[in-house]
Parts: structure tokens; C-alpha cells; sequence
């Protein structure tokens, strides 16, 4: 399936293809035809192209953190051809934008969850499947606000993020 690049944790990407085969099989995600991009949102990344629309529109149907390759793949079973490397720069590109979320997972690899408003959020991310929950953050935003008032930085941004194992994972060992 995915062109995976060597540092990416295989149980982790395949943890995250079968949530989204789950999704696709209810009522979540539907690759064949995910929700278009809201308007001026592909214009937002620079000139746009059917390519990076591609992109942005499948993050937008897909409701959960995923990495490029995941994504890549999902693109490639909807008959799509953008290369991998256009994947990597349009969500890079979209995430410096502020148009999507990043956290890592356990080795380091970037996953990215579309952002639909200016507010950005923090999520319980599960280890296992990589379903995601947005979290309530209002002490962390008061604190980082305080921080970035009182210490003279200018432009300071925060990362947090929670990992867990959900309530499904947890009664499913992992390893089954
Ligand atoms: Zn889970
Ligand atoms: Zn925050």
C-alpha cells in the first residue's frame, strides 16, 4: 500500500489505515469524493494547483491525524497521481499557514489534521489506532499567553499534545 519512508513506524501507519477502514466503513470518511475545500483555502498556499487541492481536500475528509504517507496512499486508491513529495509541502505548507494541526508520534513523524478555523486546538491522541480528541486548553492558553507577555519573545507559539490508549484500544489488546 503506502510508499513508506524508512523511519516510519510500519504498526503505527497500520494502526492508522484501519481506523480509517473503519471510518470508510461507517459513516466517517469516504475517499472517493471527501467534502470539498472550503473557498480561498487552496489560494491560501499559493497558486493553486488541481494537485494541492487534491491534497487539502483529502485532508479535509479524513478526520484524524495522518502522516503524508497515509494520505499519499488514500490519494493513490482514489485514482489520484500526486507524488508524495507534494503531499509532504502542501501540508507543510498548509500547517505554516495555520490551517492544520501537527503532532508527532511515538518516532518522531509528523501528523497533520486539518485545522478549520484560526483557533488552534490540542488533542488526546491514541497510541494504537490514532483517533483523535480535541481537549478543553483554556489553563494551557492562559499560561503560554502569560509566558509570551511576560518574557519579552516575540511571535511565541506552543506545542502540546496528549497520548493515551482510547476506551476501544483498551479493550483490545494491541498485539492481536
Ligand atoms: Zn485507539
Ligand atoms: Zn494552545
Amino acid at each position: 500500500m503506502a510508499q513508506r519512508g524508512k523511519n516510519v513506524n510500519d504498526r503505527g501507519v497500520s494502526a492508522l489505515a484501519a481506523a480509517f477502514d473503519r471510518r470508510a466503513a461507517g459513516a466517517g470518511v469516504t475517499w472517493s469524493a471527501p467534502p470539498a475545500p472550503p473557498p480561498g483555502e487552496v489560494e491560501r498556499l499559493g497558486r493553486p494547483t488541481p494537485q494541492r487541492t487534491e491534497v487539502l481536500q483529502a485532508l479535509v475528509g479524513c478526520e484524524e491525524f495522518v502522516s503524508a504517507q497515509l494520505l499519499h496512499a488514500g490519494l493513490l486508491a482514489t485514482g489520484s497521481r500526486v507524488g508524495l513529495s507534494t503531499v509532504y509541502r502542501t501540508l507543510t505548507a498548509l500547517a505554516a499557514a495555520g490551517r492544520a494541526d501537527v503532532v508527532r508520534d511515538a518516532n518522531g513523524e509528523r501528523l497533520f489534521r486539518y485545522r478549520p478555523d484560526d483557533d488552534h486546538r490540542h488533542y488526546l491522541i491514541c497510541r494504537q489506532c490514532g483517533i483523535s480528541v480535541p481537549v478543553e486548553s483554556g489553563p494551557v492558553e492562559t499560561w503560554a499567553d502569560q509566558i509570551a507577555r511576560t518574557s519579552g519573545f516575540a511571535d511565541v507559539q506552543h506545542t502540546v499534545q496528549l497520548a493515551g490508549t482510547c476506551t476501544d484500544c483498551v479493550a483490545v489488546p494491541a498485539d492481536t
